[in-house]
């Protein structure tokens, strides 16, 4: 039992990625609890309302986890579906206990982060969790949380709160990977362009205009004051699901995941102009200008590049816009040449 234990503690801080850290608790939890299946499961806002999605879980040996970057709407459900649970997480409980629908006993436990339910554990089994292997659970999920604490601390930056250039490495290239794997499925008959209504993935960059001037007239720590106020902007106008990265110094980039190219177009606009509406003392107003690009089949490099240009057509253009690299191109106003497989040589009219 020590031995064990000890071993999934080792396990458990030996991760430096929040899906494997899933994996290594739940399946000590299966282990050290005696349970039939332990599942993590996400809980998220979607609106007023909040709904679950499984996100991890161990099924006859196999691991299974749903990385963020694939979103599966069909497994999201109501929060209120599970009364036991609500009532739980309504009164900042540590767990509740009831019997499921085929007689099995079911322990739902919240993960609490900063005093918000962001996930929870549904724990299976024959009978009821004994006291001794409740306790052990306890402090398994102490490590699990502080690790998990620790974990987002090093993919935030420490300026702005929002995720960090190395999060955003790890992040879009997993994204553009499954994104691919998606695509190479397609029948090659498929028409792979983005009808304004289809769902996609979508990377803008947004970079502040004229930001030396700020710290020109104010001061580098009084520029300091106002990216921390435009990362406020960017974490509220977006929802919880879409990633706010901040990129480099005043410099921003946005994942956003399964909406429409109308849906994008206009949460980057309602940026645009929170931020061009938003009163910073002394300073009075600034503005951004924001390049954006469908994730498709190309490569990171390729996609981050193509924002890029759209960006610096909106910085020449007369900045405070928004520029969607494909209409651009399709305009004329922006080519690209193929020179071979791997370099790309862009010039603007
Ligand atoms: P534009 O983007 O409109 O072309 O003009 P800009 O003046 O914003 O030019 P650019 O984006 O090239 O310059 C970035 C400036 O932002 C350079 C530097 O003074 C400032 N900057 C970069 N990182 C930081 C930071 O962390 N804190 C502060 N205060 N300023 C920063
Ligand atoms: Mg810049
Ligand atoms: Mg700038």
């Amino acid at each position: 039992m020590m031995e064990s234990l000890l071993r999934h503690m080792v396990e458990l801080t030996g991760q430096r990625d929040h899906n494997l850290l899933d994996v290594a608790v739940i399946s000590a939890l299966q282990e050290m609890v005696g349970a039939s299946q332990v599942r993590m499961i996400d809980i998220f806002r979607v609106g007023d309302e909040a709904m679950m999605r499984p996100r991890a879980w161990i099924a006859n040996g196999a691991v299974t986890t749903i990385d963020d970057s694939i979103t599966d709407h069909r497994s999201d459900t109501p929060l209120t579906h599970y009364p036991a649970l609500l009532d739980c997480i309504a009164n900042q409980g540590g767990r509740v206990e009831e019997i499921g629908p085929d007689g099995e006993t079911i322990l739902w436990v919240p993960i609490w982060q900063n005093d918000i339910a962001t996930a929870c554990l549904h724990i299976t089994g024959n009978a009821t969790v004994a006291p001794a292997a409740l306790h052990v659970m306890d402090g398994i999920l102490s490590v699990y949380r502080n690790y998990q604490n620790l974990l987002d601390y090093s993919e935030r930056d420490s300026l702005t709160g929002l995720l960090n250039r190395r999060t955003f490495d790890e992040k879009f290239s997993r994204m553009a990977t499954s994104q691919n794997v998606q695509d190479s499925h397609l029948a090659p008959t498929v028409d792979r362009r983005h009808p304004n209504d289809v769902e996609g993935q979508w990377l803008a960059v947004v970079d502040i205009d004229h930001f030396k001037r700020v710290n020109d007239q104010f001061g580098h720590l009084y520029g300091d004051e106002v990216l921390i106020l435009v990362a406020n902007l960017l974490r509220s106008s977006f929802r919880t699901q879409d990633l706010v990265f901040r990129f480099g110094g005043e410099e921003f980039v946005i994942l956003l995941r399964s909406v429409s190219l109308t849906d994008a177009s206009s949460a980057f606009e309602r940026l645009r102009t929170n931020i061009e509406e938003h009163y910073f003392p002394q300073l009075g107003t600034i503005t951004v200008s924001i390049g954006f690009v469908s994730i498709n089949t190309s490569t990171p490099v390729v996609i981050l590049g193509h924002a890029d240009q759209a960006l610096y057509y909106g910085k020449s253009h007369g900045r405070n816009q928004v520029c969607f690299y494909d209409e651009l191109v399709r305009r004329g106003q922006l080519h690209s040449e193929v020179i071979n497989d791997h370099v790309e040589f862009f010039f603007d009219n």
